[in-house]
């Protein structure tokens, strides 16, 4: 197992000698040691890449596609080490996992292509001797800080894009789950040396100086709002490009001709997946009063049935949260709802067969409003709090009364609904009648406090490109709007 940091092509157990402890969030035993990255790791890691950036940025686009097609293979190749990994530092289930590798795997390739189809525009010049050119051009040393619940596919989302457009980058791993990503520099290693480094760390630690680093003009950015905030307040002093991907609380709404047989487990796994830690998890639920009584009975129901575990144990449905102080937030959301009048049918509690582990059950509310905590802050675990609504307009409300704006849900094949539905909540992706699926060739990203900037698509690429237009007058010759003004009457 790889547990050294890697910069410029070296392998290096960093300048502080200190170190991180990776454990199982399944067992809580110690898997791992990397090394506590510090101020002169991450120095010496942008050193490395603003000296690749030249001949990196200058590679024929055709050489860089093939170079990028083969990280996607050799992810491919790599996909079932990895999605262990995955497994044992982050907990998911290793079906999500083997999916997370292959999406990866995926968006290397699509933007390996889209990035030599275009550089920019050419666009009608004011003078006929003029050639106006709009140029897209990379921005130099991209930093990517990441996230716990998808290690590899939201630090795919970032790189693929960045390299494919001529950056070169400097990557912190979440402190929780260092060890998948570090198991990437194989993946990279055909590369030229400082084109992509892994430095590990804590947020302060590593993350600050990758930050405040003005050699550093993105920082790219995946994590919670509290985070993001401090991030931009430290971009604000060097005006430096930002991409935050944030928080969310998103809405599930489920209308009156909703099928049940398809909603009820589509809503509890919009929920659910890898243990509700998805920034998009549904995390609050709206369903038309005419059918609450059976929907919230039979979700009961189901979420009763889903099984708890190891993510290596292939019976398991739901595996451990990450650590303990994820799960204790999900405590205080439940408590503070059941202290406030709610109704916990499924769930509220740690599971009585897991002793060890950070489980916590797939909890069902009702008698929830959005005066309390479950149902204004993000969650991200394992709940599932359900309102009634009585029209339409009511739940759109409802689904558009929260500080974020990250993705929606709805389950109606009534096409006045589905308008309205689109037409009018605040979120940066939504879904109907198929709830938390991606496309790489669609932009993905929030409005409102979810965040600023989208990844993936073309709009994607183009969070790592800087505009420049250029005047070039082929004739060149002097311009009758010059001086002495007394010529021009
Ligand atoms: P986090 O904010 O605690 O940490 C994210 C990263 O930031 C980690 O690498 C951490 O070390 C680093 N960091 C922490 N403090 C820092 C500092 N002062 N300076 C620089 N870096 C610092 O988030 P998390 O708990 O790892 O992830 C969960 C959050 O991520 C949730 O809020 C979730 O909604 C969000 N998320 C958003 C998306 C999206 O696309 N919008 C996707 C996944 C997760």
């Amino acid at each position: 197992m790889q547990t050294q940091m890697w910069i410029n092509g070296q392998f290096t157990s960093g300048a502080s000698g200190q170190t991180i402890e990776v454990l199982d969030p399944a067992t809580e035993e110690l898997i791992a040691s990397v090394p506590a990255g510090n101020a002169t790791d991450i120095n010496a890691a942008v050193d490395a890449a603003s000296a690749a950036f030249g001949s990196w940025r200058r590679l024929p686009a055709g050489e860089r596609t093939e170079l990028l097609h083969e990280v996607a293979r050799k992810l491919t190749e790599k996909a079932e080490t990895l999605a262990v990994l995955l497994t044992r530092e982050g907990g998911k289930p290793l079906l999500e996992n083997r999916d997370e590798i292959g999406w990866s795997a995926s968006c290397f390739r699509y933007y390996a292509e889209i990035s030599r189809n275009r550089l920019g525009d050419v666009i009608p010049s004011i003078e006929p001797s003029q050639l106006n050119l709009v140029l897209k051009q990379p921005y130099g040393v991209v930093g990517a800080i990441l996230p716990w619940n998808y290690p590899i596919l939201l630090m795919t989302w970032k790189i693929a894009p960045a390299l494919a457009a001529g950056n070169t980058v400097v990557i912190k791993p979440s402190e929780m789950t260092p060890l998948s990503t570090l198991a990437c520099a194989e993946i990279f290693d055909h590369l030229p040396p400082g084109v992509v480094n892994i430095v590990t760390g804590y947020g302060r630690g590593a993350g600050e100086p990758l930050v405040t680093d003005p050699r550093v003009r993105v920082i790219a950015f995946t994590g919670s709002l509290e985070t993001g905030r401090h991030i931009a307040r430290l971009a604000a002093e060097h005006i430096k490009k930002l991409h935050l991907e944030l928080g969310g609380k998103d809405a599930f709404i489920v209308a009156e001709d909703a099928d049940l047989d398809i909603a009820v487990p589509g809503v509890a796994w919009a929920a659910l997946l890898n243990t509700g830690q998805v920034c998009t998890s549904t995390e609050r639920v709206y369903v038309h009063d005419s059918i609450a009584r059976s929907f919230i009975e039979r979700i009961t129901e189901y979420a009763r049935g889903l099984r708890l575990g190891h993510g290596l144990e292939d019976t398991t449905d739901i595996g451990p949260m990450v650590g303990a102080t994820y799960r204790a937030r999900v405590e205080a959301h439940v408590e503070d709802a059941r202290a406030h009048g709610a109704t916990i049918l499924a769930g509220g509690k740690r599971p009585i067969a897991q002793e060890r582990g950070y489980f916590y059950e797939p909890t069902v509310l009702t008698n929830v409003d959005h005066s309390m905590r479950i149902m204004r802050e993000e969650t991200f675990g394992p709940t599932i709090p359900i309102m009634t609504y009585h029209s339409f307009d009511e739940a759109v409300q409802l689904a558009n009364d929260s500080p974020f704006g990250l993705g929606a849900n709805l389950y109606s094949y009534n096409a006045r609904y589905v308008k309205q539905f689109y037409d009018e909540v605040q979120a940066g992706t939504l879904w109907i009648n198929d709830p938390l699926t991606d496309n790489d060739a669609g932009p993905f990203g929030g409005m409102k406090m979810s965040g600023m900037g989208r990844e993936l698509g073309e709009e994607g690429l183009d969070e790592f490109r800087e505009t420049k237009h250029v005047h070039w007058d082929i004739r060149g010759g002097s311009k009758p709007w010059w001086y002495p003004y007394n010529r021009r009457s």
